[in-house]
């Protein structure tokens, strides 16, 4: 007995068995009650989803002797002959092999007859994108002027190769994807008819594996009855298809989540042992952490996964004690490495170390744990006399992760009596503020509110217990104004060879030249802060420039000159001479503008830095948070 493979044996014979294409079989049955039948079909859709199908079951079902009806009787001689393929009147065609000049010309020479026997001449045109212009031309004449007894069903997987002429001529269905349950679902109907066992998981990884193709699942299908007889297993046709058994990667999922390294090593070994593509159990891996989160999120996940019950009964109790932030970041990092796992040399060694950083994952503290952090801060602080202030206020807790706004007065009605003590003592303005001194000059300038003000403070805290960024602006503590600048001298070694340096009060004078310049020009104003100021006099303004660096080709441009000239006369005299010479490179010795600049910047910068790491709000979030001072802003 030869053995037929099941995709024929159970090829949908008419559109009630047609699985997942459930639109296409409504629009089309309604459209043959109703007899408004189009001449021309276009079933577009990827290959394996029932389009060659659906175009037979089209055709018994113009060409039943019962017809047209929706429901072919099966019985009749066109509906046999048409599922046997030998129907005279009924020609089927592949577009890539058809293009011979003859053929095309039969054809079209034959479609004008009636047909012999049927009531309609059926040309099915499978992967018609493949067809050669010539075959295109002859089909758009009788698409053109249709002849009433002709049908024309046309299929392809890439409709965007169908030239325009043609496609606005057809009645087009677009085929989908068939959903793994509904694969599923029809696998085990075929099972049960051919008297064959299965686990759920077994159909489940089949029905996955065939990715929306009924015809692929079939012939995985085949595959496994081959290999495992009467009684599919899950794990057993995973070895078989070559994929991992949605059992390991749960596995792999459950030491992720829960941090054992060592598991997620074995699990790995194990898989490359087996000879797993480990790029496919990485992507399988992904898929499987995407429906944890779906899981843990949703009420009934049922309709968004193609889980089997024993699957998601093991999801559930994986994520029930799981946060939900926890399980997206497992996710999100997940999907971040996987390129890399992708395109490594070392595939397995790639795989391992992406998730040993997600096993190695710093926890989530919860918002309540953070809460009583931030409450024995404050009340440390009203203790020694400063309160945090309101929001908005000068010094703020900032999140850059997601961030959990709170109020304290919404949880004034569960706090404890010592809470409650110390409550009572901060309402007191005069308690807040009774010890003023040890406050540093950063916070001393700043109003402080007592807590009890009437406004609820909303403090902004991290869910991730990584390092908190704490950001205070600070007030630069060094003074901008040119006066003081000038009386700074610059540090240097003794060792050093004095550089050239202008007279007291002129760098003033040059920096308010500069603004001037700036005013009319701001790019030659910056790049005249890289010129040393030699002389800056009434009597001459003379600037030297390193030879061949980026700025001397500008600051020696015509109209440059002619700017700085006007700029320094008005400032100066109109008899001021300009000039600006050039300094073999490396020779330069003397300060500019620029380097003055950075300088005094970076003594703003450890200036507030030692004082804010005295502050007693940021002691205590060093101590209590572990936070550290990781960025200094200066008011500009
Ligand atoms: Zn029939």
């Amino acid at each position: 007995m030869s053995y037929l493979v099941l995709a024929r044996k159970w090829r949908p014979m008419t559109f009630d068995d047609l699985v997942g294409q459930e639109h296409v079989s409504r629009t089309l049955s309604n459209a043959i009650v109703s007899g408004r039948i189009a001449h021309a079909f276009l079933f577009t859709g990827v290959r394996g989803v029932g389009k060659t199908t659906s175009a037979r079951i089209l055709a018994k079902s113009l060409n039943c002797e019962a017809g047209p009806t929706p429901k072919p009787c099966l019985q009749c001689p066109a509906c046999t002959e048409i599922a046997a393929s030998n129907d005279i009147d009924v020609q089927e065609i592949d577009g890539a092999s058809y293009n011979g000049v003859d053929e095309v010309r039969r054809l079209q020479e034959s479609l004008p007859y009636r047909p012999s026997r049927d009531r309609f001449k059926v040309v099915i045109v499978d992967e018609v994108h493949m067809l050669s212009s010539n075959a295109w031309n002859a089909f758009l004449k009788t698409l053109e002027e249709p002849p009433p007894h002709v049908k024309f069903i046309f299929a392809t997987t890439e409709v965007h190769k169908v030239p325009v002429t043609i496609l606005s001529r057809c009645q087009r269905y677009d085929f989908k994807l068939i959903s793994s349950s509904s694969i599923a679902k029809q696998l085990r109907h075929v099972l049960d008819q051919e008297g064959i066992a299965a686990d759920d998981a077994a159909l489940g990884l089949m029905a996955r594996e065939a990715a929306g193709s009924m015809r692929d699942a079939m012939s995985l299908l085949d595959q496994a009855i081959a290999w495992g007889g009467d009684k599919l297993v899950g794990e057993e046709i995973a070895r078989v298809l070559g994929i991992a058994g949605r059992g390991k990667l749960l596995e792999l999922a459950q030491a992720m989540v829960h941090g054992d390294a060592q598991a997620v090593l074995m699990i790995v070994a194990h898989l490359a042992d087996q000879g797993f593509d480990l790029v496919q159990v990485a992507r399988d891996t992904l898929e499987v952490l995407r429906d944890l989160v779906v899981v843990k999120v949703c009420n009934s996940p049922d309709s968004l996964t193609d889980l089997t019950p024993e699957e998601l009964a093991t999801m559930r109790a994986l994520v029930a004690d799981a946060r939900g932030e926890d399980l997206i970041r497992l996710h999100h990092g997940f999907s971040t490495g996987f390129d890399q796992v992708v395109h490594a040399p070392q595939q397995r060694s790639a795989l391992e170390m992406l998730l040993l950083r997600l096993v190695f994952r710093p926890p989530l503290l919860p918002v309540d744990d953070l809460i009583s952090r931030l409450d024995g801060i404050e009340r440390r602080l009203v203790g020694r006399g400063a309160a945090l202030p309101r929001s908005g206020g000068p010094v703020a807790l900032r999140n850059h992760r997601g961030a959990t706004a709170f109020e304290p007065t919404e949880r004034t009605e569960s706090v404890s009596a010592g809470d409650r003590a110390v409550m009572a003592a901060r309402a007191q303005p005069s308690a807040a503020v009774k010890d003023p001194a040890p406050l540093s000059r950063v916070a001393a300038h700043r109003e402080i509110h007592p807590v009890a003000d009437t406004e609820p403070w909303v403090a902004e805290t991290v869910v991730d217990s990584s390092p908190i960024d704490m950001e205070i602006p600070v007030q630069p503590t060094v003074g901008t104004a040119p006066s003081e600048r000038s009386q700074e001298q610059p540090v240097r070694r003794a060792t050093e060879p004095a550089p050239t340096e202008p007279a007291p009060g002129s760098e003033a004078a040059w920096r308010a030249i500069l603004e001037t310049v700036q005013q009319q020009n701001a790019a030659l104003a910056a790049v005249l802060e890289h010129a040393i100021p030699v002389e800056i006099s009434p009597h001459a303004v003379h600037l030297a420039i390193e030879e061949g660096s980026f700025y001397a080709d500008r600051a020696r441009d015509d109209q440059a000159v002619d700017l700085l000239t006007r700029v320094v006369r008005a400032r100066f005299h109109a008899s001021t001479e300009v000039s600006l010479s050039l300094l073999d490179t490396g020779k330069a010795r003397g300060r500019t503008l620029f380097d003055i600049n950075k300088e005094q910047r970076l003594e703003q910068e450890r200036k507030a830095r030692a004082e804010l790491e005295s502050h007693k709000l940021v002691q205590a979030a060093i101590e209590s948070l572990g936070a550290r001072v990781h960025l200094i802003k200066l008011d500009e």
